[in-house]
Order: C-alpha cells, then structure tokens, then sequence
C-alpha cells in the first residue's frame, strides 16, 4: 500500500490505473470505513481511501480541533483490507489559498435535518468531496448508509453537476448491540456507549410503528424525542422521511413499503450523535 501526501505523488500512483475505486473518509477509522473499502475493491482496479479532517464542514463550536487523527492505525487497517492507495493530504496542501469557491447545494435538501442543525455542514462536504474526486479522478465512489442525507447530497451533486462517476453506498456497520459505528463513538464515557444504543432502539420503535400501521407520523416523532429526552439525551430530530427526497411522506406515501426512512440525531452528553434506518 502507497501512502500519499501530495496530490502529485497521488497523480503518479494512479497514472497506470483505470478505473479508481474511492473511499473518501476523515479517518479514525473503524470496521465501517474498512467495510467501505471492502466493498470499493472489485469494482476498480486500484482502491483509494483518503483521509482529511475538512475544517470546512466544522462549525466554530464543534469539534474540528479536538475530532481523533490516527493516520498510523488507520494505514495499517487500510493495508490489512487490501487498500492500495491512501491519501492523507495537509491542509495546506488541500486548502493552499482560503478555498473561496464553494459547492452550495440546493436548500431544500442540504438546509434540512443535518443541514438545519449544522448551518453550511453540506457546503463544507460538497465542496471537498468535489475537489478530492477532481483529485482521484475516481470512477466509482463508495459512501456509508449511516450519513444518509450525505450520500443523497453526494448522489445529486455528481448526477447535476455531470461528474462521470459512480455512487454506492454502503449498508452501516453496527456494534453487536445496534450501535452504529462512528469516530465519534470515542468521545462517549463507559456508561454513555451503554445508553448510546437507545437512539438505534428509538428509530427501531419508530420503524415497528409504521409497519403495524401507525399514520400519526407527528406522534410517532414526539414519542421517540420524548423518549429520548426522558433518558437524558438532548434529541435534534426523530423524523420519518420519504427516502427519495427526505420531505415528509404524504398520506398515500405510508401505504408503499420500501418507500420511507427513519432518521434520528441526538446528543447524549457533548457528543452529538446521528443514525437512521430504512422502512
Ligand atoms: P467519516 O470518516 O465519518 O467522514 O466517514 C467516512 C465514510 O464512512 C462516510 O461515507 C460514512 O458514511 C461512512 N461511515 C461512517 N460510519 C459508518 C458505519 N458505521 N457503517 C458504514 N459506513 C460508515
């Protein structure tokens, strides 16, 4: 495995190469990242993680400066998942001027749920996820079911923006309780990782709602940031989405299984967590 900084040492790695397969990550890596890369592998015939922490998708008050940087573990992760290419730029070699042309992405699907919570979060993602696939030049791009609304923004930018290249997403790896796997994971206490499953089990009740028929999605959403609360959390949204475009499902909406999805964001503590499971 070649480990890059630059991206002319990238460039060269990939000359020889057809089709990169791409796994754009912050690094901090855990089994769902090297599930990623797994799934990256076939479908070209080199594989590329890269790993950046992007001030740019960082509110002021989150946690850019503190957010885990573990490039020695993660490279032998990587190695050991039979990833061919890493690339760990700098900030001044991703950002060498203040990046002041920006991806904005359309309001109705970057300014709700995370976008809402985390004002400019999607422009900060956009914006470096489309300058590391100008970089990579990837043909195919793997991203995780666990950013949900993330790979919808990814999906829409490269169909709009014509990019030749292809999106997957990936299932979400989870703890054996149901946990999903995140770096942020880390910044819970013991008895925090404890609770921290209850925001997978809220979205599991709100799923068993709508399949025994439950309509009142309000309900179904009070009920789940109630349940949260009482336990401690401080709940941003527990809200069932139309997959398709995350709005709100309409009545003839709910009578089409396969058609919604629960998303969920909370924190517990001062760690923000966010998860969400297809109906
Ligand atoms: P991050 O390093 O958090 O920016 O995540 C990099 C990529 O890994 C993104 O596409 C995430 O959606 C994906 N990812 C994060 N956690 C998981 C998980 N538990 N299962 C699958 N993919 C994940």
């Amino acid at each position: 495995m070649r480990l890059t900084h630059t991206i002319a040492e990238l460039r060269a790695e990939l000359a020889r190469y057809e089709r990169a397969a791409f796994v754009p990550t912050m690094g901090n890596l855990h089994a769902g990242h090297i599930a990623l890369v797994k799934q990256a592998k076939p479908l070209g015939d080199v594989t590329v993680a890269s790993i950046f922490v992007n001030r740019l998708q960082f509110l002021p008050h989150e946690d850019f400066g503190t957010y885990p940087r573990t490039l020695q573990a993660d490279c032998a992760q990587l190695e050991a998942a039979g990833c061919d290419v890493v690339f760990a730029p700098s900030e001044a070699e991703l950002y060498p001027e203040p990046q002041g042309y920006k991806v904005q992405p359309p309001p109705e699907l970057a300014d709700i749920l995370e976008g809402h919570f985390r004002p400019g979060f999607f422009t900060g993602v956009c914006t470096v996820v489309l300058k590391l696939f100008n970089i990579v030049q990837p043909g195919v791009a793997v991203f995780g079911a666990k950013d949900y609304q993330q790979q919808m923004v990814i999906r829409r930018m490269v169909a709009q923006l014509g990019l030749p290249i292809e999106i997957v997403t990936g299932p979400t790896l989870r703890a054996e309780s149901g946990l999903a796997l995140s770096s942020r994971n880390g910044y819970l206490s013991a008895s925090e990782r404890a609770e921290a499953v209850q925001l997978s089990r809220t979205l599991q009740g709100m799923v068993v709602a709508l399949q025994n028929g439950e309509h009142n999605l309000a309900a179904i959403e009070q009920h789940a940031m109630h349940t949260l609360k009482s336990r401690g959390w401080l709940p941003d949204y527990m809200t069932v989405r139309r997959r398709h475009d995350l709005q709100p499902p309409q009545a003839a909406d709910l009578v089409h299984p396969g058609t919604l999805v629960v998303l969920g964001a909370a924190k517990l503590g001062t760690t923000r967590l966010i998860d969400n499971l297809e109906v």
